[in-house]
Parts: structure tokens; C-alpha cells; sequence
């Protein structure tokens, strides 16, 4: 049996724990990153005519600018 001091010990606990939830931590943010990156990719649209950005809710073939009226074709690529 391996002699463990009582202080060696807690703290091994101690960061063995702290690092398991650094991880998690990690490993959620990044998902949740990647996520809210594709669905925003998928939403922005830019203006032919003025270049305003703007979100496209609607995820149609055509959007209307917000900020000139006109009608943008939507690639589907
Ligand atoms: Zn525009």
C-alpha cells in the first residue's frame, strides 16, 4: 500500500477536482462557442447595395435590408 501524507492527500483531491471542473468548463464553453458561431454565421446576411450587416431571421431565399429596402438573394451554398 502506498503511505500517503494526510496534506499530500487533500490536496490531491483538492486538485484533481479543480482540474476536472476546469475541463468540463473548457470543454462546454468551447461547444457552446461552436454553436452560437454556425448559427450566427447562418443568420448574418450583408447588403449588395449598402454592405449593412444585418441578421436574417426569417431564413428565406430573399431578405429585405433593414437599412436601404432593397431585396438580397440569399446563397445557399
Ligand atoms: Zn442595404
Amino acid at each position: 500500500m502506498i503511505k500517503l501524507d494526510f496534506s499530500l492527500a487533500v490536496f490531491l483531491y483538492l486538485a484533481t477536482s479543480v482540474i476536472t471542473i476546469l475541463a468540463a468548463w473548457i470543454y462546454f464553453e468551447q461547444r457552446r462557442y461552436i454553436k452560437r458561431r454556425d448559427l450566427t454565421k447562418d443568420l448574418l446576411r450583408k447588403c449588395d447595395v449598402c454592405t449593412y450587416v444585418y441578421v436574417d431571421s426569417h431564413r428565406e431565399n430573399f431578405s429585405t435590408c433593414p437599412q436601404c429596402g432593397s431585396y438580397n438573394v440569399v446563397n445557399m451554398s
